[in-house]
């Protein structure tokens, strides 16, 4: 196999900010997570001339919200509206992307300095790409032999051990996966720009900046968790993101499919609440966005295959934001089921239909029902705990704290570092894009007073300016 010639880069490697405050690596602002809440944080920052590193952990940008298939309430498509953000900050100049990409540490450093610099140490995970090199030909996605589960279509089609991530990825960038390679170089052999490198290590980058943004984002709870609901291992019962992917245009199957046995569902259902409002999977709040894409996803569904029943299991139907309880009525009037009821467990038929056993809480009593497909609106968790990468404050939920919810929002307890989207809670997206502009601003006006600060040092006003960070930083 003919093994790219690039030596690994072993020791710290500082990479270059586009338009930075003076200097290599230096950034006004730091962005960790490029969901749609890091995105517009970002785009809010750079357009005010601010110069922003977006930190990715993922092969491309976007977050959950480039991964959905239509958004609640307009039904506007999610790629539509999200891939235009995406091309806006990949094009930025004030805007630095860092994909494939882990926090090792956060820190403050000189903070008896005028407030000093936060310095974050990153590793960028190899892509086994040399990503200047590739053109996002797919020569190699064609060529490679190696079929495995596909995650970004919720696992029901395949993909290649080498492939741009999806199709509006950004970077539209190879990125190889060494678990599943066999490392037999037929990528190398077709790539017309000799951009494989299977000896790609990690690098150690070191980024300054200073003030952070945390837009980490969420997470499904895994439904393996739970336990009544048959431990993820009940095939014709997926969670919602998968039923996304069923939903997408560009999804698996191009239309809605029974994953078991390819089937065209007659009956599917939903179990709301599956993994929020449950102390058992430690998740005692409510999830904000479960009642409002379940019932997206159903309309979609009426639409798609209009011979359906569907049914949606729920305890209460959360629709609190503009336009949503229009959204809710407008979905009963297309002939959707609500039943009120709590759904004590789901079993598995030999036919692949699963059985529904739930108490109706209209006073029906314990019920069972068959049902096709089901699909369980799991809770949402944080994107990342921080642990002892930074030590910003997390509040009983697990998500970041806000030490100012009512007044501040995106303030957190670590001076100079704000929170936007669903790191600091579950939200829908229309919460999540206004709480980023909040955090823009409050990280813009706390740059500002630093530079003023900087400029006015040991003067009457420097002091009044300190305040003024004080006061941003702490609400
Ligand atoms: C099934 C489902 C359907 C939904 N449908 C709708 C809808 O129709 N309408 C609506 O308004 N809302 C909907 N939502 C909610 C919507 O997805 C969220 O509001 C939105 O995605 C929040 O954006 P975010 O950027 O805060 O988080 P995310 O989209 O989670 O983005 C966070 C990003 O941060 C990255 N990240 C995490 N940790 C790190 C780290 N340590 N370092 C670097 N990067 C990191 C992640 O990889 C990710 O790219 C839905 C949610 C679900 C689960
Ligand atoms: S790695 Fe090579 S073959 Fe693959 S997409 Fe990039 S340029 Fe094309
Ligand atoms: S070397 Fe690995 S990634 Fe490349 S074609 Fe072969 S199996 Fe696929």
């Amino acid at each position: 196999m003919d093994s790219a010639a690039h030596s690994p880069q072993d020791s710290p490697q500082v990479v270059t900010g586009t338009g930075g405050t003076g200097g290599m690596g230096v950034f006004d602002a730091l962005v960790i997570g490029g969901g749609i809440a890091g995105l517009q944080t970002a785009l809010d920052l750079a357009d005010q001339g601010y110069s922003c590193a977006v930190v990715e952990k993922d092969a491309s940008i976007g977050g959950a919200m480039i991964r959905l298939s239509k958004v609640f309430p307009t039904l506007d498509c999610a790629s539509c509206i999200t891939t235009p953000k995406m091309a806006a900050a990949a094009h930025h100049e004030k805007i630095t992307l860092l994909t494939c990409c882990d926090v090792d540490r956060l820190e403050r450093v000189n903070a008896d300095e005028d407030g000093g610099s936060l310095v974050a140490t990153l590793t960028q995970r190899p892509r086994h790409v040399d990503i200047e090199a590739c053109i996002g030909c797919r020569k190699c996605e064609y060529a490679c032999p190696v079929l495995t589960p596909d995650a970004e279509q919720g696992g029901f089609s395949g993909r290649k051990a080498i492939r741009i991530p999806f199709s509006n990825a950004i970077p539209q960038k190879a990125v190889l996966d060494v678990e599943h390679c066999m490392l037999c170089g037929k990528c190398a052999e077709v790539c017309p720009t000799q951009a494989i490198r299977y000896d790609q290590k990690p690098e150690q980058l070191r980024l300054e900046a200073r003030a952070a943004v945390l837009a980490t984002g969420f997470r499904l709870s895994p439904v393996a968790d739970k336990r009544q609901y048959g431990l993820g291992a009940i095939p014709n019962v997926i969670d919602s993101l998968q039923m996304e992917r069923l939903l997408a245009p560009h999804g698996p199957y191009g239309r809605v499919l029974r994953p078991s046995d390819g089937m065209i569902p007659d009956s599917i259902a939903y179990v709301q609440c599956a993994g929020s409002r449950d102390a058992s999977m430690g998740v005692g709040y409510c999830s904000r966005v479960c009642c409002m894409y379940a019932i997206k996803q159903a309309m979609l569904l009426s639409g798609s295959l209009p011979l359906a029943d569907i049914t949606i299991y729920y305890m209460d139907i959360r629709a609190f934001g503009k336009n949503y309880e229009q959204f809710y009525q407008n979905a009963k009037a297309m002939g959707i089921e609500f039943v009120k009821a709590k759904v004590a467990s789901l079993d598995p038929t030999e036919g692949g239909a699963v059985t529904v056993h739930y108490e109706d809480q209209t006073g029906a009593g314990v019920a069972t029902r068959e049902h096709d497909l089901v699909v369980l609106s799991m809770g949402m968790l944080p994107g990342w705990q921080p642990g002892q990468v930074c030590p910003v404050a997390i509040a009983a939920d697990g998500f970041i704290d806000t030490v100012a919810p009512k007044t501040l929002p995106s303030l957190t307890a670590m001076p100079g570092v704000f929170v936007a989207g669903a790191a600091a809670g579950p939200k829908d997206i229309v919460d999540t894009i206004t709480e980023a502009g909040g955090a823009a601003m409050q990280a813009a006006k706390y740059l500002a007073a630093r530079a003023a600060n900087a400029g006015l040092a040991r003067t009457p006003q420097a002091r009044t300016e300190k305040a003024s960070i004080q006061e941003a930083s702490h609400g």
